[in-house]
């Protein structure tokens, strides 16, 4: 029985060879396989873009959380500093209506 023509999986030509033959030459099973390499490394290349990403998102809410930290102390201390005022505001005229008083 003869055996049917197999389809080159490179250029799509037919060809008789044997049955577990993916190509039907040397060259295509060259470019066959510089393709296949070319794709993980590509894909590598996507993969590690990918981790770069994700890092670059990592740092940046890190950044943005010390930012808000950051922020939050100072208004923190813009509060206290306010507090500070008010008392001082609350001294200066209790002890000026003192001094009233004691006219
Ligand atoms: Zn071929």
């Amino acid at each position: 029985m003869a055996a049917d023509p197999r389809r080159c999986e490179e250029c799509g030509a037919h060809f008789y060879g044997r049955s577990d033959a993916a190509y039907c030459c040397a060259a295509c099973r060259q470019k066959a396989y510089r393709a296949r390499k070319h794709r993980r490394s590509v894909g590598s290349t996507r993969e590690e873009e990918f981790r770069s990403v994700i890092g670059q998102a990592r740092r940046s809410r890190t950044n943005a959380r010390e930012t808000r930290r950051l922020a939050g102390q100072v208004r923190a201390r813009a509060q206290a500093e306010r507090l500070a005022a008010a008392e001082q505001i609350d001294r200066a005229r209790a002890s000026r209506a003192g001094l009233t008083d004691a006219h």
